[in-house]
């Protein structure tokens, strides 16, 4: 729980010099950089840092530690990818055959000779444009919930498979909802055609089908909407070409780019991960941007990863996997989890340092719910408590009155701007006093006093401690219950006011 100022320096990334210097700006006494400071001014140093770095109130939290690494983008490296491509429906529609059926017919697995395997993702060749589509074969993956929760979405295109058979049915409803919320563009593929001979009782068939569609609002190209509709069969694979062309030329209309450059820092989303016997830890990354090389060193979620080898679906080893390309790597210290996203970095050390401080973080942010957690609780009792006492109101019946034999307490209220300076406060005076006097922390949030506040000071004669507040509302500051209102800016401050508080408490000795 306690850092030298030299490593903490190393993990923000700061010179030792700015550190310590600016350290003395804010009130430290003799930094040094041995300067050894306990985990609550950690806490507040790292908040100052994000104030000025982001010149807002930009908190480091779990999910924004690995932000500074990313490369702005450079347009000028912009090029055409491949489009990332979903298939959704309800069961037995036929999403499986049609991912089989391209796996099998596609360019590029001829090329190889090989059976696709299963990595999570494969791309083919189209027939007649020859250009690539990436197909994602895990759709109802928990990773991809994962990372729909965190805004993610990698998918461009979802291609709706709804059967000749069946029409829509209650996932095919659910898929049209996921679509809407997406932001992905879709084209519907009305499968098994070859079901039906008849080409009279096919077209009323399929038109049956529109009908069902634009009754669920799909906004179809036949009644001048933008989502295509191809009647296919995976089995003969009739049309299958024309559906992968309307892929190609729906993709065109959204000009899908990215940076093809190894300028940009690569980016990409784990979207399998599985430990194999004989190479260890082996993830399927999708790459979104930049160019990944063997060798590259990458950081994902709590692990990082030295690229030892890179393949493709084939099980061919690739020396560069640009954007929209999903390959297999290997290298991985621990095993990423699916759904998280991958990052370059520069160098290996860098990657500990950044892995290090994201760990710590997630530390500080599960103590501080904690923290959250118990003063709620505190402040709930509290309340409670001096309600009843109010309406003299005896909890127990013919409870017999404790001999006050313990300590003091004089019981404050925290008011602060963030919850982690909410944190180190209330870690840095819970335990100040001694056995006569005793601090007691009732409630402690971030925010200005508000009503609820005022009350409980008021009821259980609270000293309300604000710190970095700014100017105070007039009603907190000249409140009519006359509740101190103490004002602070500085933590070392508070702490000698509020120890200066306990000792004006303490029986005088003559
Ligand atoms: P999923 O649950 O959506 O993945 O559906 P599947 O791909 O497993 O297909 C369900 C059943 O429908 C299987 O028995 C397939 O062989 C069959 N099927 C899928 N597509 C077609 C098609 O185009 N024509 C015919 N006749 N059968 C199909």
């Amino acid at each position: 729980n306690y850092i030298a100022v030299s490593d903490l320096a190393n993990l923000i990334n700061l010179k030792i010099e700015k550190l310590t210097k600016d350290l003395t700006k804010m009130g430290f006494a003799n930094v040094t950089h041995n300067y050894i400071l306990s985990r609550e001014y950690v806490e507040l140093v790292l908040m100052n840092y994000n104030y000025e770095l982001g010149k807002q109130a930009l908190v480091v939290t779990p999910d924004n530690v690995y932000d500074e690494l990313r490369s702005a983008v450079n347009p000028k490296n912009l090029s055409r990818r491949p489009p990332i491509v979903t298939i959704m429906g309800h069961v037995d529609h036929g999403k499986t055959t049609i991912l089989d059926y391209l796996r099998k017919t596609s360019i590029v697995s001829e090329e190889h000779g090989g059976i696709t395997q299963h990595i999570g993702a494969f791309q083919v060749e189209t027939p007649v444009s020859k250009r690539k589509i990436t197909f994602l074969d895990t759709p109802g993956h928990a990773a991809f919930l994962k990372m729909r929760e965190r805004g993610a979405n990698i998918t461009d295109i979802i291609v709706l498979v709804v059967s000749l058979e069946d029409s829509i049915m209650p996932q095919t409803i659910e898929a049209l909802k996921h679509a809407a919320k997406s932001g992905s563009q879709m084209i519907v593929a009305i499968t098994k055609i070859d079901r039906i001979s008849n080409t009279k009782e096919r077209d009323r068939a399929i038109e049956k089908v529109t009908i069902d569609l634009m009754n669920n609002e799909v906004p179809i190209e036949k009644m001048g909407g933008d989502v295509q509709v191809v009647p296919i069969s995976a089995r003969t694979g009739e049309n299958m070409n024309l559906l992968e062309e309307s892929i190609i030329a729906l993709s065109d209309v959204m000009d899908l780019k990215a940076e093809r450059s190894n300028k940009a820092v690569a980016e990409g989303f784990v979207i399998e991960s599985e430990v194999k016997k004989s190479v260890g830890n082996v993830s399927t990354v999708l790459v979104t941007k930049g160019i990944l090389l063997k060798g590259s060193i990458l950081i994902c979620g709590n692990t990082y990863c030295k690229v030892r080898s890179m393949s493709n679906e084939q099980g061919a080893s690739v020396l560069l996997a640009d954007p929209s390309t999903p390959v297999e790597i290997t290298g991985w210290k621990h095993m990423p989890a699916a759904g998280d996203e991958v990052l370059q970095v520069s160098s290996e050390s860098i990657a500990k340092k950044y892995v290090a401080k994201k760990l710590a973080v997630l530390q500080m942010a599960k103590e501080a719910k904690n923290v959250d957690r118990i003063n709620e609780q505190r402040a709930m009792e509290a309340l409670a408590k001096a309600e009843r006492e109010q309406h003299n109101e005896e909890p127990e019946e013919h409870e017999e009155p404790e001999p006050n034999t313990g300590p003091e307490k004089v019981n404050f209220i925290v008011k602060a701007d963030v919850s982690g300076s909410v944190e180190a406060i209330v870690e840095s005076i819970s335990s100040l006093g001694n056995e006569e006097v005793q601090c007691n922390v009732l409630s402690a949030s971030a925010g200005i006093p508000n009503e609820s506040d005022m009350k409980l000071a008021r009821l259980t004669d609270s000293k309300l401690l604000c710190f970095n507040l700014g100017s105070l509302p007039y009603d907190v500051i000249n409140n009519k219950d006359k509740i101190e209102v103490e004002q602070y800016n500085v933590i070392y401050k508070l702490i000698e006011g509020v120890t200066e508080t306990l000792r004006s408490r303490l029986k005088p000795i003559y």
